[in-house]
């Protein structure tokens, strides 16, 4: 693991490419109000925002309070998300989640860590991303790309998502984490694989690690080929 102030002098270099390619990064899930982007994000999992992003619109037009959540119910809630991953258990979940919030919440958003979290269906991430975009609450959501990249940035050893998450509100701005951290996600997609890689190929990693030099090997003149003596014939 690297030094608290290397970490901090990468963070810097990855903060004002990031804010350079992304300046003003909006959270790619649509919604309508507090309640449907949550009900987005908790869908998010598992599945692409661009999918979410294709079964909301008739969700939204039936259910977008948790009164009408609740009276849609999990049978038609799964036929508006079928076709997202793990859609059984979330329409399930999002049943469940809404008879709580009408409950206990008087069918509000609840503004803490605390209270998101207990709800079914939600985890930590989808709390700090509803905690830092709907009530600007600094967080910072680690999902698989802020993962990956954090520990091939040397920013994070990899070791668990509780660790990233601690490591980068280390070396990031507080005022900037949930922006840096969909920054990071939008980087991620376009350009870093899950395949291993050197670190040196995108245009990001090549700021933060030097470009590959080309081998000594391939910088030496390539050996001319002797055209093949082809045998006399009387051999
Ligand atoms: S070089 Fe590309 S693939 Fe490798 S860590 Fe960087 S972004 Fe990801």
């Amino acid at each position: 693991m690297l030094s608290l102030d290397e970490r901090k002098r990468r963070a810097l270099t990855i903060q004002s490419w990031l804010q350079n390619q992304y300046p003003d990064p909006k959270p790619p899930l649509d919604h309508s109000n507090a309640y449907t982007f949550l009900v987005a994000v908790a869908l998010s999992a598992q599945t692409t925002d661009a999918r979410v992003n294709l079964v909301t619109p008739s969700l939204f037009a039936e259910a977008s309070t948790p009164k009408a959540m609740e009276r849609l119910g999990a049978a038609r809630i799964l036929h508006h998300i079928k076709t997202c991953g793990l859609a059984p258990t979330k329409a399930k979940n999002l049943e469940k989640m809404a008879k709580i919030l009408n409950e206990r919440y008087s069918g509000q958003v609840p503004d803490t860590f605390e209270a998101l979290e207990s709800l079914p269906g939600v985890g930590h991430k989808t709390a700090s991303v509803v905690m830092s975009q709907i009530f600007n609450v600094p967080a910072f959501p680690v999902d698989t790309h802020v993962f990956r990249l954090a520990k091939r940035w040397k920013l994070a050893s990899g070791k668990s998502v509780e660790e990233t998450e601690t490591r980068l509100k280390q070396v990031f701005p507080e005022e900037e984490w949930s922006r840096t951290s969909l920054r990071i996600i939008f980087y991620g997609r376009e350009f870093c694989s899950a395949r291993g890689c050197d670190g040196r190929t995108c245009p990001l990693c090549v700021e933060l690690n030097g470009r590959k030099e080309p081998r000594a090997s391939s910088r030496l003149p390539k050996k001319k080929t002797q055209p093949r003596k082809r045998p006399s014939p009387s051999n």
